[in-house]
């Protein structure tokens, strides 16, 4: 039967209330609990783990994403119907917004993520020989740019806590080949850039942002992807901002925004670049956003602040329940990060607390309880495409056979590999809800814990 239970009853149901209450900021979550609605738990039929037949903890009415709308609608047919189809008026205009909202002197908008990085490692002469260092808990993008330059990647270890590059470990990987830094504010948590810079203006290395997943993020007030040489953002579909596909790279040295718009436009240079000359010659290529992309960006752009902040909202809420449960630990963020973008929520499972439940089995019956939860990245530096392509005959020609040999031993990184095998994640779309469902979320997870002996067992 399911009735309308007290927000006590329901907490109780799932072993959060005792846990809630023996916190020392009870005060506030007590508050913080009266203010939301109670939920609705049918408490006998919920008790069993629904992996085991019985009643999932949440309804599972998730938002999806994208979210079109009919100013969307507008935007792209007006570019349809003016046949406006080529950067010339939405491209620039959006690109001139995204510079501002980012506090970034100039913005190049590109044909994707992926694009904006292996546009700013070619505007740094970024070439075979050249050393980039990268962290290994990210997409394969932040490092098939690396190989499409013939560069070699060279991995940093992962802060288990951040899920970030670990910045006490990046000096040491540093060497006279090392051409770029590449830190990523992965899950839209932003990677330590005061000691990241600190250390690359040191040995005067060039630090290219992977920004992809970090909308709206902020280090110390200001734009997470505005720091260092340049700042590269995704809009592919699953992004908080998207247009299907889509990037742009920030950066506020003029240099650098005119060689990363001729590499992005044919040797073309940017209409009103200082330089004088129409071209710039060197490597290039066509990386260019359409007209439909810029002007669905500009419109999607609409209810962006909102929607950061209300991720924020709820993911500050959602932490406040999970650290209760043991074993359940979100990611840190660092002194400097006052923004997180949440493009990802995440958080590492401890397997011991949980009566020896091993992580996926875990994932499973989250999933089961209506909670869209997935395992993270598993470890990049070890991924086989990274491999073979290292292995392969450029590569080889280039480092020499010895260099690709050892590449493996020397890039390994234990505490990611750690990482991987903990980490969890819920999409940013689970944000976009309410405190409710955040309670939902968390009594789910309890759930497991009061059952783990019983869901490991079975
Ligand atoms: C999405 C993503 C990219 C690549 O962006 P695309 O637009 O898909 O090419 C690069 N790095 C990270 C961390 C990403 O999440």
């Amino acid at each position: 039967m399911v009735r309308r239970a007290t927000r006590r009853q329901f907490l109780e149901s799932v072993g959060l209330a005792g846990a809630a209450l023996s916190m020392s900021e009870s005060g506030s979550l007590a508050a913080m609990l009266q203010e939301a609605k109670p939920p609705l738990v049918a408490t006998a039929e919920t008790e069993k783990p629904a992996l085991l037949g019985g009643k999932p903890v949440c309804r599972g009415n998730w938002p999806g994403w994208p979210r079109p709308s009919k100013s969307d609608e507008e935007a792209l047919l007006e570019v349809l119907r003016a046949a406006r189809w080529y950067r010339s008026r939405s491209v620039p205009e959006f690109e001139e917004k995204y510079a501002a909202l980012n506090q970034a002197k100039y913005c190049i908008a590109t044909s994707s993520g992926t694009t904006a990085l292996y546009t700013s490692l070619g505007a740094l002469g970024v070439g075979p020989g050249d050393e980039v260092i990268v962290p290994p808990y990210t997409f394969m993008a932040t490092v098939t740019v690396v190989l499409l330059h013939y560069a070699l990647p060279v991995f940093v270890d992962s802060d288990r806590e951040s899920f970030l590059m670990d910045p006490a470990k990046l000096e040491a990987a540093i060497t006279e080949r090392t051409k770029a830094i590449i830190p990523v504010h992965i899950g839209g948590n932003v990677a330590d850039m005061d000691r990241i810079l600190a250390v690359a203006e040191k040995h005067n290395i060039p630090v290219v942002g992977d920004a992809c997943q970090a909308h709206l993020a902020q280090w110390r007030g200001r734009s997470a992807g505005s720091w260092g040489t340049t700042g590269c953002y995704s809009f592919q579909l699953s992004k908080n901002l998207c247009s299907g596909e889509g990037g742009a790279i920030l950066t506020n040295e003029e240099a650098v925004a005119d060689a990363c718009f001729a590499f992005h436009n044919c040797c073309r240079n940017r209409p009103h670049s200082r330089n004088g000359s129409k071209y710039r010659f060197g490597r290039n290529g066509n990386f260019r956003m359409t007209e439909f992309q810029g002007a669905l960006l500009l419109s999607q752009m609409q209810g962006l602040e909102e929607r950061a902040q209300l991720r924020s909202e709820n993911a500050a809420y959602l932490t406040k329940l999970l650290r209760q449960i043991p074993g359940i630990h979100p990611a840190k963020e660092y002194e400097g990060c006052t923004r997180n973008a949440y493009h990802l929520y995440m958080f590492r499972y401890d397997p011991s607390q949980f009566a020896g439940l091993s992580r996926d089995k875990f994932l499973r019956a989250l999933r089961a309880e209506g909670v869209p939860a997935s395992a993270g990245y598993s470890p990049l530096n070890k991924a086989d495409f990274l491999l073979d392509a290292l292995r392969s005959q450029p590569y080889v020609r280039v480092y020499g056979q010895k260099t690709i040999d050892q590449w493996p031993e020397r890039n390994q990184c234990p505490e990611n590999d750690k990482l991987c095998e903990e980490g969890c994640w819920l999409m940013h779309t689970v944000l976009l809800t309410s405190k409710e469902q955040m309670e939902q979320i968390a009594a789910a997870v309890a759930k497991i814990h009061k059952h783990a002996a019983e869901l490991a067992k079975a």
